[in-house]
């Protein structure tokens, strides 16, 4: 009896030595412990809704993507707002919305400060605060025929402005529009160009056609972005980029911010985080890790990813880039310094207007 009680214990003890050693590896399911310093997202429509239901309470509504505490909880530092002009609208609509943009600013000092150059967001980093910055999405309809406004809107704080929309117009061919009457860029839009590399604002090619992102990269002096764009050989539609393009955008020192609108990322019915994933692989393999940015597009009549509903949820990218072998380094230039390192070189850096 005594001689088996033994023979029990030599038994159990690998087992024991096993279970410890086992209990000692990470759980393969564990929180990561990420916490992403400095995130910028390039574009949000939340000020669209804010201008049409009249109410600066929008930004604290819950249902809106962007709205002030999704902001907080996905750890957002800085936000880019679009004014964003359709066809049919003009300067004065433009002007009213960055009116507003101010309001807004003012309503929620406590929790938000306007930035216009990577200094101000390191200013306002230091103060804890969000930084909201301005861009235009549809410079042809919010100029006019006057390219003094481009002085007016950057006077104004605007920082990016992409020459179309949906529509082609005075300045330039769109992507989603038949029509391409200048098959490019129109003497306007060279000019316009010229203006914001003079001024330091940044040229955003997202709505523009193929032959007008070849125009812009051809004359632009300074490094280009798409806001909110997804890549066109995983996704076949007319707003996402070309690899020639991505390319192209990445050697000339630009980024390009990956859309989470389910209709650019995926042809299926539903978007998920890991498709999401899929255009940063490949804007990183095609373009190179730095020209990856994030454009979400929040708010813009987008329907967003399963996981990726609002920008309080953008920690399941998060771990979905750890699961995929990203380094903690990668995702924050992918998360915020790639685009610090732009505004730097274009606004920043500007010597003189
Ligand atoms: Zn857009």
């Amino acid at each position: 009896m005594k001689k088996e009680i033994l023979k029990n214990r030599y038994f159990l003890f690998p087992l024991f030595l096993f279970f410890a050693i086992v209990s000692a590896q990470p759980a393969p399911n564990r929180e990561i412990p990420l916490n992403i310093p400095f995130i910028l997202d390039l574009h949000s429509d939340i000020l669209t809704a804010i201008y049409k239901s009249r109410t600066l309470a929008q930004f604290e509504n819950l249902k809106m993507h962007s709205s002030l505490p999704h902001l907080k909880e996905g750890g957002i530092n800085a936000q880019f707002f679009a004014v964003w002009v359709p066809p049919g609208y003009g300067f004065k609509r433009a002007d009213s919305m960055i009116r507003l943009f101010y309001q807004m600013l003012d309503n929620y000092s406590g929790d938000m400060a306007f930035a216009g150059s990577n200094k101000e967001i390191r200013r306002n980093c230091a103060m804890g605060k969000i930084s909201a910055l301005l861009g235009i999405e549809g410079g042809g309809e919010a100029i006019g025929a006057d390219i003094n406004n481009i002085d007016y809107f950057y006077n104004n704080g605007v920082r990016y402005m992409s020459l179309t929309w949906n529509k082609s117009n005075r300045l330039a061919d769109a992507a989603m529009d038949k029509r391409k009457p200048h098959n490019g860029l129109s003497p306007l839009g060279k000019q316009a160009v010229q203006r914001m590399n003079q001024l330091g604002m940044i040229i955003d090619v997202s709505h523009a056609s193929s032959a007008t992102v070849e125009d812009i990269l051809k004359l632009s002096r300074d490094p280009i972005i798409a806001s909110h764009s997804c890549c066109y050989s995983l996704r076949r539609h007319p707003r996402n980029l070309t690899d020639n393009q991505i390319k192209a955008i990445c050697l000339a020192g630009g980024v390009i911010g990956v859309s989470f609108h389910r209709k650019h990322l995926t042809a299926k019915n539903k978007a998920t985080v890991s498709d999401v994933a899929n255009h940063i692989d490949h804007l990183k393999k095609t373009g190179g890790l730095a020209c990856v940015a994030l454009g979400s597009d929040f708010d813009g009549d987008i329907i967003p990813p399963v996981g990726l509903e609002n920008a309080g949820k953008l920690s399941n990218l998060t771990k979905e880039l750890v699961k995929r072998g990203y380094s903690e380094e990668e995702i924050e230039q992918i998360y915020g310094q790639n685009i610090l390192r732009v505004l730097q070189k274009v606004v920043d850096e500007r010597p003189q207007k």
